[in-house]
């Protein structure tokens, strides 16, 4: 790991910085956020601006349309991105984070060259078919089944908390070609297109008001063979890869925005009075000292991905970390914001001190309180942490 930036790295990051702030002013304003179909249309709009300059994919290989640059690049391009606030990947989460990676590492040609170009271009958008009612956390326990016929598999059974299945074309499928009691022997990762016939897609609304879910229910849905990644009833090593993308790098953005939030959230201390008080110093003090110990967690990774193709296990300590930190940086908030935070339209703030952004974080807050059970649950990477990385004795079921 060399944690240090090369010449060549500091020149990408200035034309990044000049490219961002010279396009960034032309953007049109941000979709309403229970506008899906608008929200979809600008995240695909932008991604379809970076791969016009060169700045999409830029780790992935170049036959997939990618830059073909280092992961440190990559992150150079994160850093930029968030320093300037420009456009977070949204509903393109799954393609390009972690569906379009693990075919990368694990498809065949034909995949690499049918998939990652439109991921890269904005043309196409994915979702994530891995949990199911009663599958969660023991997600090698899932259901839905996949019999083979001539060259389709049959699907029938049904996902749960798929995230923005109603603006998807297609969804990282996971499902049992093995007996029914083959656990982790009997899955496989599937490519399924969503407007297959036999796919109803059911909106679940969250508590913040918002239908970012969906449940899938799959009626005999005919998915090609070709579209199976690794080998049959070998999916769930392809699950594992897919999730070290997911907890390892996937959320290096939303780390970097939060340490911009906490910056702010220092301004506004500092504008209100609340800075006086040394316990909320403290708070500040704490979360910047874990922040910064993530941002090194995650150089770390990007180091490991880049010498192994796929980040190793150092992603769930950091999914784990992030998770919780993220969590008690919203309820600073919330204690900063005091009254406002009752509030979810936007106020004055306190005595003069200028306009708070109490809706924003109020919604954040909200949010927060599913980081901790999105992409695997706190007690669940405790225990692979123990497992795992301790060598502690396993879990006994
Ligand atoms: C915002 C958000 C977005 C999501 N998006 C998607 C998506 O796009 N696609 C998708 O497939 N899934 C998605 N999920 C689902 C997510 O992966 C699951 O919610 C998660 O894996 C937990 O599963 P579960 O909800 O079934 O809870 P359960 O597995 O039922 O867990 C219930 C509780 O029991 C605890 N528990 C379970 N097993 C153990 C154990 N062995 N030891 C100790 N404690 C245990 C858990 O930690 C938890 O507290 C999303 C979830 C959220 C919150």
């Amino acid at each position: 790991m060399d944690l240090r930036y090369t010449e060549d790295e500091e020149r990408f990051r200035s034309e990044v910085r000049s490219w961002m702030t010279s396009v960034l002013p032309s953007l049109p304003p941000k979709p309403d956020a229970t506008d899906w179909d608008g929200r979809r249309a600008y995240d695909m709009a932008w991604q379809a601006m970076l791969f016009e300059a060169g700045y999409a994919g830029v780790d992935w290989p170049v036959e997939g349309g990618g830059r073909g640059a280092s992961p440190v690049e990559q992150l150079i391009f994160k850093e930029e991105s968030e320093r300037i606030g420009a456009p977070y990947v949204g509903t393109g989460f799954v393609g390009l984070l972690h569906a379009g990676p693990t075919i990368i590492a694990e498809g065949t040609e034909a995949q690499r060259d049918r998939y990652l170009p439109p991921i890269l271009k904005g043309e196409e958008v994915w979702c994530q078919g891995f949990s199911e009612p009663g599958s969660g956390s023991d997600l090698a326990s899932l259901r839905t089944k996949a019999v083979r016929d001539g060259d389709h598999y049959v699907v029938s059974g049904s996902k749960i908390w798929t995230s923005h299945a109603e603006v998807a074309d297609f969804c990282e499928l996971l499902v049992r070609t093995g007996d029914e009691d083959s656990r982790h022997r009997g899955i496989s990762w599937l490519i399924m297109p969503m407007d297959l016939p036999g796919i109803e897609i059911r909106p679940l609304t969250t508590m913040a008001g918002s239908d970012e879910f969906a449940e899938l229910y799959l009626d005999e849905v005919r998915v090609p063979v070709e579209n199976r990644v690794g080998d049959e009833n070998d999916g769930w090593r392809v699950t594992m890869v897919t999730l070290s993308f997911e907890r390892g790098t996937g959320f290096v953005g939303e780390l970097l925005e939060s340490m911009r939030l906490l910056r702010e959230l220092a301004d506004l201390a500092k504008r209100t009075g609340a800075w006086d008080d040394p316990s909320v110093r403290r708070r500040i003090g704490q979360l910047t000292a874990s922040f910064d110990a993530l941002w090194a967690l995650t150089k770390r990774n990007v180091s490991e991905a880049a010498r192994n193709g796929v980040p190793g296990v150092g992603g769930v300590v950091f999914k784990l970390s992030f998770s919780e930190q993220g969590q008690a940086l919203s309820e600073l908030a919330m204690d900063l914001l005091d009254r406002a935070g009752l509030a979810l339209s936007p106020l004055p703030g306190a005595d003069g001190h200028g306009d708070l952004p109490n809706a924003e974080l109020v919604h954040a807050w909200i949010k927060s309180i599913s980081l901790t059970i999105a992409a695997g649950t706190s007690q669940v990477q405790r225990n692979i942490v123990a497992e795992r990385i301790l060598g502690l004795p396993k879990e006994v079921r």
